[in-house]
């Protein structure tokens, strides 16, 4: 066994963090990996938030996400065996509970094909964090199904839930999603998230220049006074598969600056240390808009995002191209000493800050992990 599980010493940065934060309360009460508490990465960030993709697989093609041609009947999904089962999950979550995580979205490719759903948010809703705090669970979809599934995913203790929404025009949504998906379909999904009390519900929208940016101004103006956060995502280089150039990016700046000159809006403080988007207050009161701008504004200084991909492996970027493997050494019965010490490990020596060194790469491009396999 020691041979494959190489025991982990505790690095400086990691034990440093544990002793500060001296004896590790055990809120689980399936006992603590002795020694590890809050850890950081080599930028001095915090593990404090963890996406866990439960499916690659999804019911839309969305072109900067999942562009048919790379992802058409031939593809190699993963099989059922493959994925990190509901025990998994909730095991692993638990470890990274103890090193620091407050937060856990569950996303995929889509979440809500993944059957049982509610037990793993059942499961993970249980769990209180290192202060004693419940662990906040929530869920990122392209609402194709939530009208069927939202007051499930809030019984079973989902608290919050963003859904994704391209463009308001059937041909928009058509193209950006390469589907044939009623736009209906996905604004029901989202009145219902919000009639079952999962709000406020956020919406994101990914803006490609010459596809659907035409739609900012219609998409803003349908949200207003809806009590939906509305947030405009710049079009990222993820994975290897979607055709990304800069021209086709619109950044933040320039949507702001289309939104105010139709709705005047102004700027307010994030409401936590670490909050990807930059949030915007319309100056009639009528609601709230924001931007996330991953390639012209980096925010990587305060990442503090881990991701579980559903075959189980560690990535500390979005942009990742490797990962550590958790779900080999959890089968081949790993304690849970020497499993947090994989995570520990990996997020001690993480130095990731792709999007903040983007442009000043010269290297050729390397192969990225689609984001369809470790969740946006
Ligand atoms: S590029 Fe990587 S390190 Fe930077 S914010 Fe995104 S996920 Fe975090």
């Amino acid at each position: 066994m020691t041979e494959i599980f190489r025991i982990i010493p505790i690095t400086s940065a990691t034990a440093s963090v544990a002793q500060q934060s001296g004896a590790v309360q055990d809120y689980t009460g399936l006992g603590v990996p002795h020694g590890y508490g809050q850890v950081a990465d080599t930028l001095q960030r915090p593990l404090r938030d963890l996406r866990i993709s439960v499916t690659d697989r999804c019911n839309l093609r969305c072109t900067y996400c999942m562009p048919r041609e790379a992802f058409d009947k031939d593809h190699a999904f993963l099989q059922r065996a493959d994925l990190l089962s509901f025990e998994e999950i909730e095991r692993l979550a638990r470890l990274f509970i103890h090193l620091g995580v407050q937060k856990i979205r569950l996303t995929g490719g889509e979440p809500l094909l993944r059957r049982g759903i509610e037990r793993i948010i059942e499961s993970l809703a249980r769990l209180n964090t290192r202060e004693g705090k419940p662990v906040e669970v929530a869920l990122t979809t392209n609402a194709v199904l939530l009208s069927q599934k939202a007051q499930s995913l809030k019984d079973a203790g989902l608290a919050r839930i963003t859904a994704s929404l391209d463009g308001l025009s059937e041909a928009t949504f058509r193209c950006m999603s390469d589907s044939d998906v009623p736009v209906k379909t996905v604004l029901d999904g989202i009145a219902a998230a919000q009639r079952v009390g999962l709000a406020p519900v956020k919406v994101n929208m990914v803006v490609k220049r010459g596809v659907n940016d035409h739609e900012i101004i219609p998409m803003a103006g349908h949200f207003r006074n809806s009590g939906v956060v509305l947030r405009f995502i710049e079009f990222m280089d993820v994975g290897c598969t979607n055709g990304w150039r800069m021209d086709d990016v619109v950044p933040a700046r320039e949507i702001v600056e289309q939104i105010n000159s139709r709705y005047p809006v102004r700027q307010v403080d994030p409401n936590y240390t670490g909050e990807v988007a930059e949030r915007w207050h319309y100056a009639d009161g009528s609601g709230e808009v924001g931007v996330i701008a991953s390639v012209t504004q980096a925010f990587c200084h305060e990442c503090t995002r881990a991701r579980l991909s559903t075959d189980g492996k560690l990535y500390t970027c979005l942009f990742a191209s490797s990962g550590t493997d958790l779900r080999d050494p959890l089968r081949m019965s790993a304690t849970d000493q020497m499993l947090a010490g994989l995570i520990a490990d990996h997020w001690g020596r993480r130095n990731d800050r792709y999007s903040q060194l983007r442009h000043a790469v010269t290297e050729a491009p390397r192969e990225k992990i689609e984001m369809s396999y470790i969740g946006g």
